[in-house]
């Protein structure tokens, strides 16, 4: 026999009445009062029926699915797939949940029904919604607070928001900008990164020592690279000192040694400037060929500049053992072949110059690197003392004095060197040791050596020299015996090749 309802007045599963078609409709699932007794009395309460007592239920007893919320009512199977996805499917017959109470009684006063009380959460769902409600007025909170409305109100709440900037932030505020500067405190104090928030809130942003384009913070700050928020100013703080922090790398002796150079640079400059006297261009050929040996220790092509190999060969001339010592225990000097390259010129009888004469390839080389216009260039010649007290023997370096076909002591050396006329550059044509300089062997040389500068591709516009008897004597045999200011050019009958004879110049 079905279970019967039973709630007062209710037909659920009863016979169908005689006088009504209700057939299809009163046929409803009845459920069987609750075992547990709290539950069992709590729908005793709500059931308006006299008489019904916890002692008196029945297991045939029971309240149809009519009195029931539908949200008490559970219909389907619900399964788990090993995907974590569900499915549902229709139960034979409806179960009611845990939670489930009778509160609907549809032929009793109306007072007797009650809407079921809201079904209560889990408690951690609860707990997950108050949180998510206090977040939301946080942030809206937060937001609010977050705003900076101007300059003045920035910068005198400054120190009161307690805002995060990092230790090695230091704040320097001022009437119209506040100062933000990065400090390495661990080596000695250098300021490794600063930026400028001015009064119109617009950021400035410093490295330890050049302005930095304010892009680099737009996709903080926006376009208008202007602070609006508290909260931007930690993230500025830390991206900026990280942008800023390079990695401290050991410093190796290259380092050290560019430092060196830049700091002999800045003495020559500073020389430069000071009254011009003897002393004065003594230091500064010093500074100058100091610096050259600092820049070729690390050099791998090793360019000497006009002055170094002028140097070189004035020692070299002077005492080849003492230039070989220099040259292998502290100085950076050519090699001797090269030095000897420099003579090549005078040395060849017949006149040519062949591309087996390594400094007229040299020569040739750099002539052809040159623009159009440098090629033009003057001839300067220059006698270098030398000191006839350091004994040079020719031994086996024969025929160095070239003016002598004994093995004699060289006194001075004959520089010759090209000059552009149009720009400062500057080369060692040949250099010469020279005993007793003889003035037709002078001249021969002149001509050799001019012959060596052209054949090169350079022009000589004019030959320089100071007023010294050798020289006058050479110009006047150039010029046939009357000395003139200038004379037919004499490797290229259409130019002129004009003298310059004054005082000392290199
Ligand atoms: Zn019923």
């Amino acid at each position: 026999m079905p279970r019967k309802c039973s709630v007062i007045g209710c037909r659920g599963n009863y016979r169908k009445r005689k006088n009504t078609d209700d057939e299809v409709n009163n046929h409803v699932s009845v459920f069987r009062f609750p075992k547990d007794e709290l539950r069992r009395k709590e729908w005793l309460r709500k059931i308006p029926q006299e008489g019904l007592t916890p002692d008196n239920i029945t297991d045939n007893m029971g309240v149809c699915e009519q009195h029931f919320d539908a949200r008490f009512i559970i219909r389907d199977h619900t399964f788990n797939r090993p995907d974590g996805s569900t499915f549902k499917s229709p139960r034979m017959l409806p179960v009611l949940s845990d939670d489930a109470i009778p509160t609907l009684f549809p032929n009793t006063p109306s007072y007797l029904s009650t809407a079921p009380a809201p079904k209560r959460k889990h408690p951690d769902d609860r707990r997950a919604e108050a949180t998510a409600r206090d977040e939301q007025l946080f942030q809206t909170w937060h937001v609010e607070e977050d705003i900076i409305s101007d300059f003045d109100s920035f910068r005198s709440n400054l120190s009161s928001k307690a805002v995060d900037l990092g230790s090695d932030w230091i704040l320097v505020s001022k009437e119209h900008f506040c100062l933000f500067v990065n400090i390495d405190s661990c080596n000695c104090p250098t300021v490794i990164a600063s930026f400028k928030v001015c009064e119109d809130m617009t950021v400035l942003i410093f490295d330890n020592k050049l302005q930095r384009n304010s892009s680099e913070l737009t996709w903080l700050l926006g376009d208008a690279n202007k602070l609006t928020r508290w909260s931007q100013l930690p993230n500025i703080c830390s991206h900026w000192s990280n942008t800023c922090r390079v990695p401290v790398k050991p410093e190796t002796v290259e380092d050290h040694v560019s430092v060196v150079t830049g700091r002999l640079k800045q003495l020559i400059h500073a020389s430069k400037n000071d009254d011009q006297n003897d002393e004065k261009t003594t230091l500064e050929f010093r500074l100058n060929f100091l610096l050259q040996q600092f820049e070729l220790l690390y050099s791998v092509q090793k360019r000497y500049s006009p002055e170094c190999m002028v140097t070189a060969f004035t020692i070299f001339c002077s005492s080849r053992s003492t230039y070989c010592y220099l040259r292998e225990s502290c100085l950076t000097l050519p090699h001797t072949s090269t030095l000897r390259n420099l003579t090549s010129c005078f040395s060849q009888c017949c006149q040519t110059l062949t591309d087996d004469d390594a400094h007229f390839v040299y020569l040739k080389h750099k002539c052809m690197a040159l623009p159009e216009c440098e090629r033009l260039v003057v001839l300067l010649l220059d006698e270098i003392y030398v000191r006839p007290k350091v004994t040079y023997k020719g031994g086996n370096l024969q025929g160095f004095a070239e003016n002598s076909t004994d093995s004699v002591q060289a006194t001075t050396v004959q520089a010759y060197m090209i000059a552009s006329v149009l720009s400062k550059h500057k080369d060692v044509a040949a250099l010469q040791p020279i005993k007793n300089l003889e003035m037709s062997f002078f001249h021969d040389s002149v001509m050799k050596v001019l012959s060596l500068v052209e054949t090169a591709g350079y022009r000589v516009l004019a030959v320089l020299s100071d007023n010294n008897r050798a020289n006058r004597n050479m110009f006047e045999k150039m010029c046939d015996g009357i000395l003139q200011p200038s004379v037919p050019h004499p490797l290229d009958s259409e130019r002129r090749l004009l003298f310059f004879y004054s005082t000392p110049f290199i």
